[in-house]
């Protein structure tokens, strides 16, 4: 194991986590002499089709779901792509589709494409946030069209960590006969879902969310909803999703499921504590500083910090030699000075949304990481604001 890692804070949780010990360890065996393929008819690879099975029911359980209700794909992009083409090409005669101006790029890029690629041959209604992101229930009821195809709402943010209220909106779309998709990839394993009772027809989940590899997602598709494929080809998972299943990395996601639900609990105190104490930490300690998101109906682990009148990425850099890693909500190096389309549509200044730090945690964080960046903070910021043009002192 490289020694250069253990030596990093990792507060960049919510953009991808350490795969778990527990998790390489089920995959081993997938990755060397058990190789067969779970389609074949001999033992050797029939057995890899039982653990398979053995994963599927792992995933179902952490959601309240059955086990036939979850399809495994390749990432949670492909899985948020797929729920929401699955209902437009279910009714090919509805071509509105209802959701958020905060959404992941996943699912926001694919709305985007669905007008401007069609030659707005569909219509998209992206809901306003409040100054805290959250979405006004009103105008998401004023919404919903007779030609609504489907709803696709997230479950949590993942750059505010706000957590929105899917339960309800799924139950008024089902009323209306509309499909109900949410992008739950921040929410699995951060806060308690049991889908049994909800009217939730799509849900995506992803594996380097939750301490397992890249490269592996999940698609819940409730018992009884209509389905159109988005890959074909062999008769993988039941006819609705083609390509050989990525078996290693189905049975790290089923560990990862278990290990998730039985470290749920320490991720709302301990996890929770650590971050309200960073959060505290920072904002008492650093003048001219604000949280992004609502205080409280927001996951434990995240906490969206405007450092204001300084620069998220020199922020970021400065983080770096100190072994510190978190996210910006600014991009400047993808060569648009734009910040995030989160908090421009929470209406974050401009000056505060380009200083914004996102913190993400997990189980494996300790009170001496948080420390040391509340320890490092206060002079980085005090550092880049004697430099920067628009700080005026104090
Ligand atoms: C990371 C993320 C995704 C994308 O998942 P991938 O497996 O990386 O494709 C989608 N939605 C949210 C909210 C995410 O945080």
């Amino acid at each position: 194991m490289s020694s250069v890692n253990e030596k990093v804070v990792y507060m960049d949780n919510n953009a991808t986590t350490m795969i778990a010990p527990e998790v390489v360890d089920a995959m081993m065996p997938y990755l060397t002499n058990l190789y067969g393929n779970p389609s074949s008819m001999h033992t050797f690879g029939g057995q890899v089709g039982q653990v398979v099975s053995e994963a599927r029911k792992k995933v179902a359980d952490i959601l309240g779901a059955d086990p036939e209700e979850i399809t495994f794909t390749s990432c949670g992009t492909e899985s948020d792509s797929t729920a929401i083409l699955s209902a437009l090409r279910t009714f090919p005669e509805k071509r509105h589709v209802v959701t958020t101006r905060v959404e992941h790029p996943a699912v926001k890029s694919l709305c985007d494409n669905l007008e401007t690629l069609t030659g707005h041959k569909y219509r998209v209604t992206r809901l306003k946030v409040d100054g805290e992101g959250m979405i006004d229930m009103a105008e998401y009821e004023a919404a919903l069209m007779d030609d609504t195809a489907i709803v696709s709402v997230m479950w949590a943010n993942n750059e505010t960590g706000n957590i929105y209220p899917v339960e309800k909106m799924a139950a008024m779309a089902k009323e209306r006969g509309i499909f109900f998709h949410t992008d739950a990839v921040q929410a699995v394993g951060k806060i308690p879902i049991n889908l049994k009772t909800l009217d939730i027809d799509f849900l995506s989940l992803s594996g380097h969310k939750i301490h397992a590899p890249k490269g592996v997602g999940v698609l819940y598709i409730k018992r009884g909803t209509l389905f159109v494929p988005f890959l074909t080809g062999g008769h993988q998972e039941h006819g609705r999703r083609g390509g050989t299943e990525n078996v290693a990395s189905i049975v790290g996601l089923g560990r990862a499921c278990e290990l998730a639900s039985e470290k749920m609990e320490e991720e709302n105190t301990r996890v929770k504590q650590l971050r309200d104490k960073l959060e505290e930490g920072l904002l008492s300690g650093i003048s001219k500083s604000r949280l992004n998101g609502h205080k409280t109906t927001r996951l434990p682990n995240t906490s969206n910090i405007s450092f204001e009148f300084v620069e998220g990425e020199a922020i970021l850099l400065h983080m770096n030699r100190h072994k510190i890693c978190a996210s910006s909500g600014s991009a400047c190096t993808s060569g648009s000075l734009e910040p995030s389309h989160v908090l421009r549509a929470m209406g974050v200044p401009f000056t505060a949304a380009h200083g914004s730090i996102r913190f993400s945690l997990s189980v494996y964080n300790s009170e001496e990481e948080v420390d040391y960046i509340i320890e490092k903070m206060p002079a980085i910021i005090e550092l880049l604001r004697k430099m920067s043009p628009f700080w005026q002192g104090n």
